[in-house]
């Protein structure tokens, strides 16, 4: 018989599906709106031997429901939801797919970028509203201008790349000291009070940790030249929502874009909705039609390589200590 799958949230790809059936599993799917307490019941009940992340905090307790687990991977590539250090005690390697949707989130952050400084989405709702007003419209170009990276990974990079036929001045922060020789284009700044104070755009691709949490806050957006825009296609947390919401209320800044958010979904009330400087889209930047079959067949071969005991592909492992165990 084959192994047991229980997929979070959306689900994954169909070709992924159906290598799952080639390889005779049995395969479950969870709903994004499945709380702990959902997934510790569904989990409980469906003992799967290997766990897909989509949606959903997987927490000690919600790994602890399912008492079969050999084998957790992250359908993607920000594994925050995952606590990893649980995994680790019970020796259950994590997994995740780095190679398989950055291209789909530094296309969607070019697409941002210029639908936010363009106003692209608030000049189609006013002419819906029947205003045709060619006068009240002043966007800028990126042209020439300064774009900021913070984190340059996979996203970051190809980002950088993507903005070349702009001739665009490209300022990196990232904490390794490794040296390495960059296109004159772009440079390396030392910190990010630096990158702040000279980025016509920012925009954050590091993943969220403590020492990345609230980063963006009520002082850094203090640092920010007052047209600026903010591009968060990272993590929410990386960015102080409140402080953020009043630099946009206030116009402190030029504008944001946001694919992230504190909490996903946002309140239906949060300010955010309000505001005509901000841009916003669902958490879908790590989603299009190459990406979803990557990541799922990705997140299949990972998962399958574990429970038949089958060489691990290291560069996908997060928690590498419990194979050196
Ligand atoms: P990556 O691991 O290739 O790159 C992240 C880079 O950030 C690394 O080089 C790391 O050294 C750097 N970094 C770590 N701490 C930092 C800090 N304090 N300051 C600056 N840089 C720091 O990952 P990636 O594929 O480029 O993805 C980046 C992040 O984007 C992920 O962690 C994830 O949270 C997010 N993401 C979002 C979506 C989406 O749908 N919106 C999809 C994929 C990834």
């Amino acid at each position: 018989m084959g192994y047991r799958i229980f997929i979070t949230g959306s689900g994954i790809a169909k070709q992924a599906q159906q290598l799952l059936k080639e390889e005779n599993c049995i395969f479950e799917t969870g709903d994004p709106k499945d709380t702990p307490d959902d997934l510790v019941r569904k989990l409980k009940a469906f003992n799967p031997d290997g766990l897909i992340v989509r949606q959903g905090g997987i927490s000690g307790e919600v790994q602890g429901a399912a008492g079969s687990l050999k084998v957790i991977c992250k359908h993607g590539v920000g594994t925050d939801n995952i606590d990893i250090e649980a995994a680790s005690r019970r020796c259950i390697p994590v997994m995740y797919t780095p190679e398989a949707n950055h291209e789909s989130v530094a296309e969607h952050t070019l697409a941002l970028i210029l639908s936010i400084i363009r106003g692209i989405p608030f000049q189609d709702r006013r002419i819906r509203e029947g205003v045709f007003d060619k006068k009240a419209y002043d966007g800028t170009e990126i042209f020439e201008k300064t774009l900021g990276v913070i984190g340059f990974g996979r996203i970051g990079r190809r980002l950088s790349e993507l903005v070349a036929p702009f001739r665009m001045r490209v300022l990196v922060y990232h904490p390794s000291r490794t040296v390495e020789t960059l296109p004159p284009y772009i440079s390396k700044v030392q910190n990010v009070e630096e990158l702040l104070a000279r980025a016509d755009i920012v925009s954050l691709h590091c993943p969220l940790t403590p020492e990345t949490e609230g980063m963006i806050n009520q002082e850094a957006l203090a640092q920010m030249k007052r047209n600026a825009y903010v591009i968060n296609t990272s993590r929410g947390g990386v960015v102080n929502e409140g402080d953020l919401i009043s630099a946009l209320q206030e116009k402190r800044i030029g504008g944001a874009a946001l694919d992230v958010f504190a909490a996903e979904p946002p309140a239906a009330d949060n300010p955010l909705f309000k505001l005509d400087n901000v841009i916003l889209t669902p958490h879908v930047g790590g989603v299009s039609d190459s990406s979803l079959v990557n990541m799922g067949m990705e997140s299949v071969k990972n998962v399958l390589s574990v429970l038949k005991g089958e060489s691990l592909n290291m560069a996908s492992l997060k928690n590498r200590e419990v194979v050196e165990k």
